[in-house]
């Protein structure tokens, strides 16, 4: 008897150990556990279990049932979804047909439990329960910035990919799908001149004004920098009027934190309405368009036309035979003299580059000259062209000066300074018989570095002419940028002489803010001698135009120098009218 008793009180012994083990290894899980009997009754649970689902300690007593838990936590909100009663008698069912009631659940609370369900052979079950709400935000947060862009918010290229080529997949005839390639014209120049920050700012503010442009199926994305593209399910006609929304939405100045600044956005527009129909053609399509509305005018929409593709097979064909030009010494340079207004006498020469194309004939530089800037390739061509006018011109007589055409490219991408210096060296023409001509597009690109560039050409002793002066979006502030020896007014001006007195006005202007400063002023692109008796009576320094030359080859110039004396005669006539 006291034997049994002592084996009782040990048997109590062990089970009290093996319960406090139990109760150890159940608190110090990472998961809630809970262990319900036959009768959907609870046999135990831990503190994680209650907790994870907001319950008081009354509901970890054994012997609470199934449906008092899910009741508390109906209660508490810590239920799923938003019937109440449909949950209730949905689990109650489930545990009942031994159904598995495992997975990942959102509560009502925001929670987010993963949890496992495991019927017991004696008619109960286990089910182990973890919050994972945090991993899954996390995960969903990781997801977010895998396809949106972090300044805008907006989606990126590959969400927009995947999301056009869902939108491609899905089309019919009836339905259609179009893209939008969007990109903010002059946005650099803002960018470097106010700083990072306010172009981020602007971009941001884009972004609003583009997602509040759109309806509800459209979606929007940044493809990088200041591109973007947008997703339409419709026609082409109601792409466009989305597009137009868009153009709309930016007429009106951004405001970038005490900086007001305009910006047009351009469109390029593709459907597969009528064309092809995979994501590479519509993108292509819709690329070839934005460059289209670029080309054409800022701010502009332009619809993909298969004459498009042509135009740019064209663009490229220029672009490689541009790069064999300079090897096979297609280029030559033409020499338009420059009048002397008071002194009735050309006191000098623009050299104006000219293409020799094997097929083509002569290419003028309006067609060629940006291509060249935009592919680079004006740097190599700019040093040829500035060599081979400095080693003409110092075959001149020593009064004669030579103006060459500096693109903003060159000043920003090559080493002008150097060519410059070499090219002096070289031929050997006195440095102050050099003219340089800019335009006013310098200003717009990268000016702070452009205008340094400048200050060290200045300073080798060559003069600086701001060439096609009034064409430009601030040129009055552009005088104050830089002292510039010369101002050339824009041959536009002079051809409204004869139609508006306005023009008469602004022409008259220039030839008097250029005296006030001390700088010489051309006026170019005389045609008529009533033209060029206007720029004199204005005050103009000198004056250029087909009326007094076009530019001619340099055995021409040769003749005409040693001619020079019949010619310079002729002026005063002219003038005289
Ligand atoms: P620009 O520097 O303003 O040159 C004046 C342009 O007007 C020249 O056209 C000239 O032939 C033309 N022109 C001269 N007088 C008259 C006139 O009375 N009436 C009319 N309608 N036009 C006249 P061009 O040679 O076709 O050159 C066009 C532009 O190409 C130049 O404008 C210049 O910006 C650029 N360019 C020419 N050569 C070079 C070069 O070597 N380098 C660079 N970067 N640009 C160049
Ligand atoms: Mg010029
Ligand atoms: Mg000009």
């Amino acid at each position: 008897m006291v034997r049994l008793e002592g084996n009782e009180a040990h048997l109590r012994g062990s089970l009290e150990t093996l319960e406090l083990r139990v109760r150890a290894i159940l608190d110090n899980l990472a998961h809630g556990l809970s262990l319900y009997d036959s009768q959907g009754r609870l046999v135990l649970c831990n503190q994680q279990f209650l907790d994870i689902y907001r319950l008081g300690p009354q509901f970890g007593r054994p012997g609470t049932t199934f449906r008092e838990i899910l009741e508390a936590r109906i209660a508490g909100n810590t239920h799923v979804g938003d019937d109440p009663g449909g949950y209730l008698a949905d689990r109650l069912s489930a545990v009942s047909e031994s159904r598995t009631l495992g997975g990942i659940h959102r509560l009502n609370s925001g929670q987010v439990i993963s949890m496992t369900h495991t019927p017991l052979a004696d008619g109960g079950w286990v089910s182990t329960h973890k919050d994972v709400t945090e991993l899954h935000n996390m995960q969903a947060e990781l997801t977010h910035l895998a396809y949106h862009d972090a300044l805008t918010g907006l989606p990126n290229r590959t969400l927009f990919y995947r999301r056009l080529g869902n939108a491609v997949g899905n089309v019919t005839p009836r339905s259609g799908c179009a893209v939008l390639c969007l990109d903010l014209d002059g946005f650099k120049p803002i960018n470097d001149s106010l700083g990072h920050a306010a172009g981020d700012t602007l971009l941001r503010q884009f972004a609003e004004r583009l997602s509040s442009s759109l309806g509800p199926e459209d979606s929007a994305a940044r493809m990088g920098g200041d591109e973007f593209a947008v997703l339409h399910h419709g026609s082409v006609a109601s792409a466009t009027a989305v597009a137009t929304r868009i153009t709309d939405a930016m007429q009106h100045p951004f405001d970038l934190d005490g900086d007001v600044v305009s910006m047009a956005v351009s469109v390029g527009l593709a459907a597969t309405e009528d064309n092809g129909t995979d994501t590479d053609t519509l993108l292509h399509q819709a690329d070839l368009a934005l460059y289209a509305a670029k080309r054409e005018r800022h701010g502009g929409i332009r619809c993909f036309e298969p004459d498009l593709d042509q135009a740019m097979a064209d663009r490229r064909r220029l672009e490689v035979d541009l790069k064999r030009a300079l090897e096979h010494r297609e280029f030559e340079l033409h020499f338009q003299p420059m009048l002397d207004l008071s002194l009735q006498e050309f006191t000098g020469f623009e050299a104006l580059l000219r293409w020799r194309h094997p097929e083509r004939g002569l290419v003028s530089p309006a067609e060629f000259i940006p291509v060249a800037e935009e592919t680079g390739l004006i740097v190599p061509i700019g040093d040829w062209v500035l060599r081979q006018a400095l080693a003409e011109a110092s075959r001149w007589p020593a009064g004669l000066r030579i103006a060459v055409n500096v693109s903003s490219a060159q000043l920003i991408r090559g080493s002008l300074v150097t060519t410059l210096m070499q090219a002096l060296a070289s031929s050997g023409i006195a440095h102050d018989r050099v003219e340089l001509e800019i335009t006013e597009s310098v200003f717009l690109a990268n000016s702070e570095q452009s205008l340094d560039t400048l200050r060290q050409l200045r300073s080798l002793g060559v003069r600086i002419a701001l060439d096609d002066f009034g064409t430009g979006y601030s040129a009055l502030g552009y005088l104050l940028a830089f002292p510039f020896d010369r101002i050339k007014i824009d041959g536009a001006f002079v051809r409204a002489l004869s139609s508006t007195d306005d023009a008469k006005t602004i022409v008259a202007a220039v030839a008097d803010i250029g005296a006030r400063l001390g700088m010489q002023t051309t006026a170019e692109g005389i045609e008529t001698a009533d033209q060029l008796r206007a720029v004199h009576a204005a005050g103009y320094s000198e004056a250029q135009g087909f009326l007094l030359s076009r530019p001619m080859t340099r055995e021409a110039v040769h003749r005409m120098l040693a001619a020079a004396y019949d010619v310079v005669s002729a002026t005063p006539e002219l003038l005289a009218g």
